[in-house]
């Protein structure tokens, strides 16, 4: 039986390379593409020399080319933290909007379903609580985040387009805060953050008062999610993540228990639109594809801890600075 073939975007990122990892034990063909402008080539290299998988350098803004039959396409590739769109905002902006035309573009000469990953961020700082699909969202087109919201409303609203006018197969995931092995651990989002602050002994650095809350997923069941609802047959957005809302406060206080650290938490002026509460609804997740969260932080976070403390100390102080605001 000839394998299904999927081309992951952003593959040799986070999720992108979990998502790797599960699609070819699920037996399929995996075409990566990535341009490692916030990948690392390492979440991946056990891959390398496998029949079934084949890795390409592109940038996906610009037009892209796949030899032979797609079956799936999962758009992964973008800039996911806030000190990476201050970075490098045009190119957050260019693949979130060029780059999924020009994969929609290919789904539809392939005739392939495609999956884009959308975000939490499209509610920006929310008016509502949990945020469900049907709430619109509060965002600042023009404050620091708004380079990554926008481009990923845009996003959702060509791949409704395509869907629409089309008739292509799309799906839509609205992926809120994951944690897990292979995040980068000086990309500025606050579980690498903190990890990487109490393995050099440094203080925690909690932005504002603390009391912003946010909810966390662990990679493999997002992982799951994803995987579900691309073989679901929903077409509008899903929301996926963990409903378990912690404050920041209460998060640092977690990583210190967790860690063993002696160092204390400082606390650093709040970013500019950092949104004040995040927790996911997914009630429509566990209608439509039954699936809910299963691993709880505890148990998340020690395995997260594992992975950043085996790391060498180059990549422990490697472009730390970066981290300020
Ligand atoms: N944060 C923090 N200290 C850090 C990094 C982040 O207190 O060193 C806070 C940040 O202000 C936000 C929350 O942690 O309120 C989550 O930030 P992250 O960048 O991980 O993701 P976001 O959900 O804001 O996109």
């Amino acid at each position: 039986m000839t394998k299904k073939r999927i081309l992951i975007t952003g593959a040799a990122g986070f999720l992108g390379s979990h998502l790797c990892d599960r699609f070819i034990a699920e037996g399929m063909h995996v075409i990566a593409m990535d341009n490692l402008i916030t990948g690392d080539k390492r979440n991946i290299e056990h891959l390398f020399g496998r029949e079934d998988f084949e890795y390409y350098h592109h940038d996906v803004s610009q037009f892209v080319h796949v030899k032979g039959e797609l079956d799936y396409i999962l758009h992964f590739a973008s800039p996911a933290s806030p000190i990476d769109y201050l970075r490098i905002p045009i190119q957050t902006l260019k693949v979130g909007s060029l780059g999924t035309h020009n994969l929609l573009g290919l789904a539809k000469a392939k005739n392939a379903r495609i999956l884009v990953a959308s975000t939490s961020e499209v509610y920006g700082d929310p008016l509502v609580h949990p945020q469900s699909e049907d709430y619109w969202g509060n965002v600042n087109p023009v404050g620091p985040r708004g380079v990554y919201d926008e481009a990923k409303r845009f996003q959702e609203a060509i791949t409704m387009a395509y869907h629409t006018y089309h008739g292509l197969e799309t799906r839509i995931a609205r992926i809120f805060n994951t944690y897990g092995p292979r995040m980068r651990l000086n990309d500025g989002r606050v579980l690498p953050a903190f990890i990487g602050q109490a393995l050099r002994g440094e203080d925690l650095t909690v932005f504002g008062d603390g009391t912003q809350t946010r909810s966390f997923c662990f990679v493999d069941d997002l992982i799951d999610g994803i995987y579900r609802l691309l073989m679901s047959d929903y077409a509008l957005p899903v929301n996926l993540g963990n409903p378990d809302e912690i404050t920041i406060n209460e998060f640092a206080e977690e990583i210190i228990r967790l860690t063993g650290t002696q160092q204390k938490i400082i606390h650093h002026p709040l970013p500019v639109d950092d949104p004040k509460q995040r927790q996911p609804d997914i009630t429509l997740a566990r209608k439509e594809l039954n699936w809910s969260p299963k691993v709880q932080r505890k148990e998340g976070l020690a395995i997260t801890y594992q992975y950043f403390s085996r790391l060498s100390k180059e990549d422990l102080y490697k472009d730390i600075e970066g981290k300020k605001f």
